[in-house]
């Protein structure tokens, strides 16, 4: 058996959070028994799904790079085959015409309400319809009245349903249109999906489900249910929480790889690892391992992951991440130092994307304003001295190299009797404009000579002036 399972969103919105775990779930099933992941935009309901949204899903995916082997199919594109379906349900006298009025189906559930029974359809049409396909009708499926329906499920653990419970379901609404459960059963039967992996708020129309495709003589998929995510409060994850859209964590800096190990631990474990890699996530992920109960988002644990990955991975994937927010911030990072030696220099340091672009601005641009808690510190009188000599010795230098920088800073120190922070914090608020930088000669050298050297300058004038307002 080949492995095929699937995601199948209703266009409505963006792609959530809640969404994308459930997408990698059915990703990683698939792809760790090689199978086939299929994805299908459930666009019926013609009155909530936008354009906007498909593509919003379309980017999402593409984001988080769960790349699909089949589609994305669209179940608006699959109306004959629905009506087809249909007609075999009747054919074969497992749906029936309902001619029932709005009136008569208030009143039946009126008087069952009041009964405190179970409000259901009463089967009236199965005896009593007159069967003229002209009339103005609903198809209902003629639910089994026996017996039991077994959901094997992964998460769950096997769950029985009688079929006393079920209603006959509409599978047709008086416009010909199909329903819900009608379409996902003939999509699911159609594209031979093995393994349904969805949210616990589909559980109850598995049964439904499950006795369509039995009417059709198709094979049952195996399902997991897998449960919702809660907010750090451990409400119901809601916009509320900030972000849910996934594209919004792009927004924000994160980096794909850091949501996506945030939401395979979103139920599953393995041990107490909180790293995974997309290749340790399909090495190691199990479907039959996801918790029933619901777990909680939790930003400060995806800010520390994507703190982690932007320290650990390739600086020029992560220069080539970087660049759009450095785009931001009116940055051309092909005019100046090379992106990926800038990564290099500042990965230990940055939580997110938007922090590394706006701590790595002065590489490209010579900043406005001085902090001014490192400038009051920093750049004061007795910061002038040092400040001209090592601007003097960089000038000659011809050789713009961190090795030779250092050696510098060293010199000024010693020649000047100053401690190398006395020479060196000065240097650094007059290049970044703040105390904080990766290593001073790194930093240089990357900045460049001619922009170290017009810095400086301003340093010094800044210092004079400050000296004078003081006289
Ligand atoms: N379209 C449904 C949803 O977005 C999912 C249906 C399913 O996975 O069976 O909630």
């Amino acid at each position: 058996m080949t492995v095929r399972t699937r995601f199948a969103p209703s266009p409505t919105g963006y792609l959530h959070v809640g969404g994308a775990r459930t997408a990698l779930f059915s990703w990683l099933y698939a792809r760790k028994h090689g199978g086939q992941f299929v994805l299908r935009i459930e666009d019926t309901d013609l009155e909530r799904s936008t354009a906007e949204s498909v593509n919003a899903i379309l980017e999402g995916m593409t984001w988080l790079g769960l790349e699909y082997d089949e589609g994305p199919f669209y179940q608006t594109h699959r109306f004959e085959r629905y009506k087809e379906v249909i007609q075999q349900l009747l054919d074969s006298g497992h749906a029936y015409r309902c001619y029932c009025s709005k009136e008569r189906l208030d009143t039946l559930r009126e008087g069952q309400m009041a009964a405190k029974v179970k409000p259901r359809y009463d089967g009236h049409c199965l005896e009593h319809a007159p069967q003229d396909p002209a009339a103005p009708h609903v198809i209902r499926f003629r639910n089994p009245k026996e017996g039991s329906v077994f959901i094997k499920d992964l998460v769950r653990g096997n769950v029985e349903i009688s079929n006393s419970e079920l209603d006959d379901l509409i599978i047709a609404r008086t416009d010909g249109s199909p329903t819900y459960n009608l379409t996902v059963v003939v999509d699911d039967m159609d594209m031979q999906i093995t393994h349904v992996i969805r949210g616990d708020d589909h559980l109850n129309n598995t049964p439904r489900q499950i006795n369509i495709l039995k009417a059709l003589g198709a094979e049952t998929p195996i399902y997991a249910h897998v449960p919702m995510i809660l907010g750090d409060d451990g409400a119901r994850l809601s916009k509320r929480h900030g972000a849910v859209s996934v594209m919004q964590y792009h927004d924000e800096g994160i980096l794909p790889e850091a949501l996506l190990n945030h939401l395979v631990r979103l139920g599953w474990s393995h041990g107490d690892e909180e790293i995974f890699s997309i290749d340790k996530m399909i090495e190691l992920f199990d479907i039959e391992d996801v918790n029933k109960s619901a777990s909680a988002f939790n930003t400060d644990k995806l800010e520390w992951l994507n703190q982690h990955y932007i320290k650990s991975d390739d600086p020029a994937r992560i220069a080539h991440l970087l660049s759009p927010f450095m785009g931001k911030l009116g940055i051309d990072p092909t005019e100046g130092p090379s992106l990926s030696e800038v990564v290099q220099a500042q990965q230990e340091r940055a939580t997110t994307l938007i922090e590394m672009a706006e701590t790595s601005a002065f590489f490209y641009k010579d900043f406005d304003d001085y902090d001014e808690k490192s400038a009051n510190k920093n750049l004061k009188a007795g910061a002038r001295e040092p400040l001209l000599k090592l601007r003097e010795q960089f000038e000659a230098l011809s050789d713009w190299q961190a090795e030779h920088i250092h050696h510098i800073v060293q010199e000024v120190s010693a020649e000047l009797e100053l401690n190398m922070g006395k020479v060196a914090m000065p240097l650094r608020v007059a290049v970044v404009g703040r105390a904080s930088s990766p290593s001073i000669d790194i930093t240089l050298q990357l900045v460049g000579k001619e922009a170290t050297l017009r810095r400086i300058d301003k340093a010094i004038a800044y210092i004079d002036a400050r000296v004078a307002a003081a006289e």
